[in-house]
């Protein structure tokens, strides 16, 4: 997540009289605010899973790497691992963890919570290694790597049925957003595994107005915010606390290919959840909340287009005093503007990127693709938007030819934090120092 997806989802969300937003999102107002550097042991760019390492297990680690210190090991499984926040709890406290994300619980960041791998596409490992970490709450995508290869949709290779084991251990189950509510109602229920998507689940934008991407076929998806509310219910059946790791997933996923709407709706989910989180902390004031990214983006606000200005598309970018403000309609009670392709939107462009046509439309069927592969590999252009509008600009990429779309960036990630410990984030941070205060506040730093 990056500011200009904060600032993006604040518009769409709160809307703007003479220059003032109308509401603040649920991190803005946190009394505690850093600048977090991203930087892996190898490199200027993390991804995310060297980069989610990093405040799991307050150690630098390499691109791909999740949970180790890179050495010269052939093998994945070999390297030197360093212990992770929920190992540590499990280790030291009678604390429960939980994990939610909304992409494939295999992927770098709820991986990096409890496995140790030189490769983050080691996803049956890691799969394993969720089952193995005894976290009482495990809730997101990625069911494919949960069961049997002999299940239809499977992309494990071996025979295991990991949703048997958790029910073996006593874990309560769901698969729809019906059975989570269900499950995570029930007093008794204290354990909890929930997968609602094969994959990465689909994001808010699709979920509740566009019904586009993978929504008919996967119709009953529960929403982050009710996972988080699940999560929080579960885990605070133990008296002696809890840790949770809630990841909005889906913020990157859709700046990757620059659908900046889908990102902005995806980050007003993410305050949703935030939201509930402080409700949980409003009666538990022991309760320490931290919302950071663990990477930024490119993107950048330059002005409003206006459909309404003459000439070709890119005559349409209002800037300065020419832009004016968009006129998205208010937000209803989840608070999302229930349409987004309005005559006067938010000029949203990002900075690295793949050969594509801008469009300056929100692209209402279906997640962006900017860019196809050619006969001889490399990325191109995605034909289909100049099809479709035929003013459609082409912009030649400013990044390698094999890469499909936008890429992470170096700037600083914002972090917001409220609770006890949370005044030990101001200024500059490194990444490795959000997992210090973090042990410290659960009472793990050294004696
Ligand atoms: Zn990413």
């Amino acid at each position: 997540m990056t500011i200009a997806n904060r600032t993006a989802a604040r518009v769409l969300s709160k809307g703007i009289v003479e220059g003032k937003y109308q509401g603040r999102l649920a991190f803005d107002d946190m009394p505690s605010t850093a600048m977090i550097g991203t930087f892996g042991s190898d490199s200027l760019i993390t991804d995310s899973v060297n980069s989610m390492s990093a405040y799991t297990t307050g150690h630098k680690t390499a691109v791909n790497a999740m949970g180790l210190y890179v050495s010269r090991a052939t093998d994945n499984l070999s390297h030197p691992k360093v212990e992770t926040i929920a190992e540590l709890i499990k280790r030291n406290t009678k604390m429960s963890v939980g994990i939610v994300s909304d992409a494939e619980l295999q992927d770098a960041t709820p991986g990096a919570m409890v496995a140790h791998t030189r490769r983050r596409a080691d996803k049956q490992y890691i799969a394993d290694q969720l089952l193995a970490s005894g976290a009482e709450v495990i809730l997101g995508g990625g069911s494919a790597y949960f069961y049997p290869q002999s299940t239809k949709g499977s992309k494990r290779k071996d025979d295991q049925n990991l949703v048997d084991v958790f029910k073996a251990k006593g874990y309560q189950t769901a698969f729809t957003k019906q059975e989570l509510a269900t499950s995570s109602e029930n007093k008794n229920t204290t354990k909890l595994f929930g997968v609602f998507h094969p994959d990465n689940m689909d994001g808010s934008l699709d979920r509740l107005y566009l019904k586009k991407n993978t929504v008919e076929q996967y119709p009953n998806q529960p929403d982050l915010t009710q996972m988080t509310q699940a999560a929080i219910d579960v885990l605070s059946r133990n008296s002696n606390g809890f840790f949770l790791m809630v990841e909005a997933a889906l913020i990157d996923k859709f700046n990757h290919p620059l659908d900046w709407e889908r990102a902005a709706f995806d980050t007003i989910m993410l305050s949703n959840a935030v939201d509930l989180a402080k409700n949980y902390a409003k009666n538990h004031p022991d309760t320490l909340i931290i919302v950071t990214p663990d990477h930024t983006h490119s993107g950048s606000i330059s002005g409003v287009v206006h459909d309404e200005r003459q000439g070709p598309l890119r005559e349409k970018v209002g800037v300065y005093a020419e832009a004016g403000y968009p006129n998205y309609p208010s937000a209803d009670m989840q608070g999302y503007p229930n349409k987004i392709d309005v005559s006067k939107r938010l000029a949203f462009f990002y900075g690295s990127y793949p050969d594509h046509y801008e469009t300056m439309h929100p692209k209402l069927d279906g997640t962006f693709v900017p860019a196809i592969k050619d006969e001889a590999g490399q990325f191109i252009a995605n034909p289909k938007y100049v099809q479709l509008q035929e003013d459609a600009i082409h912009v030649g990429g400013n990044l390698p030819a094999n890469q499909e779309s936008g890429v992470h960036a170096a700037d600083d990630a914002l972090l917001n934090a409220q609770g006890p410990g949370s005044e030990k984030f101001k200024g500059f941070m490194d990444n490795t120092q959000v997992f210090k205060v973090m042990v410290e506040s659960l009472g793990l730093g050294s004696k």
